[in-house]
């Protein structure tokens, strides 16, 4: 499995590839959600790259850029195991060179709600490092969890609306035995925490309309920041032991 920390690296690989490309762009810490992305893209193409970078513009000043968990060492081995060509690590400086504060918005009628209104400048951040990915990597298919299915809606969008020309592929969310969404994040609560927010799945499944899964989720001790019916979803971001987690599910 090639390694590439540099831009310069990453193009010479590119220039040696000779068919098409699958990629999933990831913040590390992986987990069998990412490895699930992984595999599809496995099925479906020649070659593939995983590109790990935590984003620092995709975050709020008062986000957890600093601390979110990072483990490079354990997320070269899971990749490898899996059999992926090429890692993309770049560093900060590499992706945001000093000067260069050009940034891709959003499509606004999608970036007004749901995540982008309780995350403003979050889907800036994430267009912005996901079209340098996409100028550098030139994939032919991409690959995102629907576990952000909001942001899944943004980059579809912007790849139509900035003519790019790639394949963006969904794949199913990755959960828990009991239900809860599998995410980086999860790794800020301890066992016993982690066993209690399965609540925020099961309630999304079992209430009768979304009034009663509010009232619900407050009395388990969550603190939701919105709970909404969005293209043919209900979408939830909500916080359990000041943890912020986020789900959707078809319904
Ligand atoms: P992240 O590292 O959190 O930026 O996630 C990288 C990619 O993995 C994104 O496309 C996420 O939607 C996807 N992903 C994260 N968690 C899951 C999950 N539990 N199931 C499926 N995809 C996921």
């Amino acid at each position: 499995m090639k390694i590439l920390k540099t831009k310069a690296q990453l193009l010479k690989w590119r220039k040696a590839q000779k068919k098409g490309i699958g990629f999933v762009p990831t913040m590390g810490a992986l987990h069998s959600g990412h490895l699930s992305l992984v595999e599809s893209a496995l099925r479906q193409n020649e070659t593939l790259i995983v590109s790990i970078f935590v984003n620092p513009t995709q975050f709020g000043p008062k986000e957890d850029y600093k601390n979110y968990p990072r483990d490079e060492k354990r997320d070269l081995k899971l990749l490898k195991q899996a059999g992926v060509d090429a890692v993309f690590l770049p560093s900060r400086e590499e992706m945001y060179e000093a000067g260069a504060d050009t940034f891709i918005e959003p499509r606004k009628s999608l970036d007004k709600i749901l995540e982008g209104r309780f995350r403003p400048g979050h889907f800036r951040g994430v267009c912005t490092i996901v079209f340098k990915l996409f100028a550098l990597i030139r994939p032919t298919h991409a690959y995102f969890g629907e576990k952000d299915f909001q942001q899944v809606r943004v980059i579809e969008a912007m790849v139509e609306d900035l003519f790019i020309d790639v394949r963006i592929v969904r794949v199913p969310t990755v959960r828990e035995k009991n239900g809860l969404a599998l995410s980086s994040r999860n790794a800020y609560l301890n066992r016993s925490d982690r066993l209690e927010a399965r609540h925020l799945y099961q309630t999304l499944m079992t209430a009768s309309n979304l009034k009663a899964a509010a009232i619900c989720l407050k009395k388990l001790g969550f603190k939701v920041q919105y709970l909404e019916a969005w293209q043919g979803r209900w979408c939830v971001a909500a916080f359990f032991k000041g943890v912020r987690l986020i789900d959707n599910i078809e319904r």
